[in-house]
């Protein structure tokens, strides 16, 4: 069989540019295939700020992951000149027994991270524009935490990519994916690359090209609001910085005061409105009834801040049934690799991902352990 090349990536957004310039670094031959332009508004990687955090609350394994995404994102900070992480850092608030509070204190327990507990005094001291935090609720400060600036990471992913030699087509849709007998056929409109190894990292289109994951694309439309009008307290990002915050009925808030190019942001954890979606056909359109609860929400808890939002965009998160990613070779079959299902906290490990990715597809040994991540823990055994 004559191969155009390696690896195909297709789909460069967080985790598929990464994946192309770490797979690039390695002198492998890799072709980055890319439906719209890198950076573009129309997937799950806009927004211009993500949340960063080394005390993952969601898994103990992802903080290695965390911090080598982070040393990874200096690195295109340093080859692009644009900004693409900061350690501002992050409060959590909620009930001891809460994930946010119980999740972070095990990641942090698990790696000895560096982390300060604060009583609700202490909390309230510091961080003033949080009103009315409940009795029972405390704080965990995680230093390393920060943002991370989203459009700037995958232009500088791709550019450093196309650097280390991958070849890169963009405003390239990919139509359809076949496994062959040692290897696969990615067809595009336009021609057919064949390679070794196709790595599928489409996004909230992962399940058009690779239907047997079980994933679940929502529309999620974000929010940024403006001080009120005579606020007391600062909103600005020193003062103001990354929050996730349980609220007294479950509810979940995340967010951060406003910087140089950002405003404050503000979202609900989870919303009822906010349901599955066709990513082809997403209603991209943001009304009054999409920030019903967050505004309510953030009366709730920000009085300093004008509910009603001052800016919005629609994206899209992909959820897996357990909130985990999902990153490995279905069926363990050596010509496919997937990354995605980030269930709405991929992006700060997009890096690592694409490091992960670049290890399974090289055969090397993983930076972190694979089960919790590996789609094969939602499929039938087996190779295809
Ligand atoms: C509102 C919101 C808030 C979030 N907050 C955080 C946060 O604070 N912290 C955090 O860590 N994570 C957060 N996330 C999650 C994070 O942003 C995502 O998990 C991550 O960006 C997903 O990256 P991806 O590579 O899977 O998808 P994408 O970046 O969307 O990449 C998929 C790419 O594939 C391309 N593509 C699709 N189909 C084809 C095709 N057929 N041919 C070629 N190319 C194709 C698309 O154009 C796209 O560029 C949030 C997500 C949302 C929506």
């Amino acid at each position: 069989m004559q191969f155009d090349a390696e690896f195909a990536v297709v789909g460069l957004g967080a985790m598929g540019s990464n994946a192309a310039w770490r797979l690039a670094t390695r002198r492998r031959s890799v072709i980055g295939i890319e439906r719209f332009h890198p950076g573009h508004v129309q997937g799950s990687t806009h927004g211009t700020t993500r949340i960063f955090r080394v005390a993952c609350l969601e898994h103990p394994d992802l903080v290695p992951l965390a911090r080598r995404s982070r040393d990874l994102f200096r690195e295109l900070e340093h080859s692009s000149g644009l900004p693409v992480v900061s350690q501002s850092g992050a409060v959590m608030i909620g009930p001891e027994t809460s994930d946010v509070i119980s999740g972070t204190l095990a990641a942090a327990a698990a790696h000895g991270l560096p982390i300060e507990r604060l009583e609700r005094a202490a909390l309230l001291e510091r961080f003033p524009q949080h009103a009315g935090i409940a009795v029972d609720h405390v704080g965990v400060w995680d230093p390393e935490a920060g943002l991370a600036f989203p459009e700037h990471a995958v232009v500088a992913a791709v550019d450093a990519a196309r650097s280390a030699g991958a070849e890169i087509f963009t405003d390239t849709r990919v139509i359809d994916i076949e496994l062959l007998d040692g290897g696969a056929r990615v067809a595009t409109a336009t021609r057919d690359f064949v390679v070794r190894q196709v790595v599928v990292t489409t996004g909230p289109w992962l399940g058009k090209l690779v239907p047997e994951l079980p994933l679940d694309p929502q529309r999620t439309p974000m929010t940024w609001f403006d001080e009120s009008e005579g606020a007391d307290h600062p909103h600005g990002i020193e003062d103001f910085p990354t929050f996730i915050r349980a609220m007294d009925d479950d509810q979940w808030l995340w967010g951060h005061g406003s910087g140089d190019g950002f405003g404050i942001k503000i979202g609900p954890e989870d919303d009822p409105n906010f349901g599955p979606v066709d990513p082809d056909t997403v209603d991209r359109y943001v009304s009054a009834r999409d920030w019903e609860l967050v505004s309510d929400l953030v009366a709730r808890a920000f009085p300093g801040i004008d509910p009603v939002p001052a800016r919005t965009t629609t994206c899209m998160i992909t959820r897996s049934p357990d909130g985990q990613f999902q990153i490995g070779r279905p069926h363990h079959d050596p010509r496919l690799i997937v990354g995605g299902g980030g269930s709405g906290h991929a992006f700060k490990h997009a890096a690592g991902i694409g490091e992960l990715i670049a290890q399974i597809a090289t055969g090397e040994p993983t930076l972190v352990p694979t089960d919790f991540v590996d789609p094969n823990r939602f499929l039938s055994s087996g190779m295809r």
